[in-house]
């Protein structure tokens, strides 16, 4: 049983920003698919406010020379997407994995970030395209970078008064990209490792290597370390398997040794191989 509440659904943004402003105690709900099932388990809120009929705020389109994505577009529509498919496939393709398709068609990018689960599929590739998110409010609007936004497990630095309202992606045309992930099963299990990717290279050698690994570290991360390690590198050299090490030294110390590590390294670094390989 869901405790008491009550539900506002606003059909202009000014009016949710008044509502956000206003309301004590007030969460938005979007698809539902977190927020309801951690009601269930007993997390009480006075008012939730739906932002199902906010018009625009689930569009894709170009602006600013990036490609905006809206935070109530669903994963449904991220997946299938021409504009994410051809300007950021990693997301594309982590979009068409969470959940299932009932999850796909509810669930929501913007729900997907302001949970913040360290195993949450958006976040890789959004880090990998250097994603910021645009919060506003009726105070103003501000423009956050995703890996500072993210500030612990299942914590971002959102306010209360804030509505989540796009994400900026920036297009990597021409990159060689994707996104793996490894989980119990094909669907309806969530991700215990991932990987997004966006490489560039020519004659055999690295320009540049973007990579963001998810489920192995509190919170998904780049590791610009190796990142740039591999820059100017030759492919398939001695370079992938120092910047592999270098990656994996990293979730150690920022993980600790977890019991999981015995079977989520060597995949990891099976995975890392065949990603730099191409
Ligand atoms: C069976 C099942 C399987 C799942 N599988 C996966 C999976 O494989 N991969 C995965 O990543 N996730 C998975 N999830 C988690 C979930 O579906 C996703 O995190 C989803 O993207 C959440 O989006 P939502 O729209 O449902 O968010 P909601 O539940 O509506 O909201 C989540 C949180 O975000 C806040 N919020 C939402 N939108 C905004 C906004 N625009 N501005 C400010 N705050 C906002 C809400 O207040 C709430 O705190 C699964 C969930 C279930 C139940």
């Amino acid at each position: 049983m869901l405790p008491e509440f009550s539900t506002q659904r606003p059909e202009t943004k000014e009016v949710a920003l008044t509502l956000l402003r206003d309301l004590k105690d007030v969460k938005v709900l979007a698809g539902g698919t977190d927020l309801l099932v951690r009601m269930g388990r007993g997390s009480v809120h006075a008012h939730l406010m739906d932002i199902g009929a906010l018009a625009d705020l689930d569009c894709i389109e170009h602006g600013n020379g990036t490609l905006l994505v809206g935070a109530a577009a669903t994963h449904r529509k991220v997946h299938e997407d021409h504009l994410v498919r051809t300007e950021a496939k990693s997301l594309s393709l982590a979009s068409g994995l969470v959940g299932s398709p009932q999850i796909r068609n509810m669930g929501t990018i913007g729900g997907n970030l302001v949970n913040a689960s360290p195993a949450a599929d958006s976040i890789a590739p959004l880090l990998v395209h250097d994603a910021k998110v645009v919060l506003e409010s009726e105070a103003g609007s501000r423009r956050v970078a995703l890996e500072e936004f993210i500030v612990a497990p299942y914590k971002t630095s959102i306010r209360d008064d804030e509505l989540l309202t796009r994400i900026e992606i920036k297009s990597c045309e021409g990159y060689r990209e994707g996104y793996r992930r490894v989980a119990k099963r094909a669907a309806w299990a969530i991700s215990r490792l991932s990987v997004a990717w966006a490489i560039k290279e020519e004659a055999g050698r690295f320009v540049e290597v973007r990579l963001a690994i998810g489920s192995c570290t509190p919170i998904p991360f780049r590791p610009k370390d190796a990142e740039a390690y591999l820059a100017g590198k030759e492919k398939g050299g001695q370079a992938s398997r120092v910047a592999i090490d270098m990656i994996v030294s990293g979730i150690r110390l920022a993980s600790g040794e977890r019991p999981s590590f015995v079977y989520k390294i060597p995949v990891l670094e099976a995975l890392l191989d065949e990603i730099l390989r191409g």
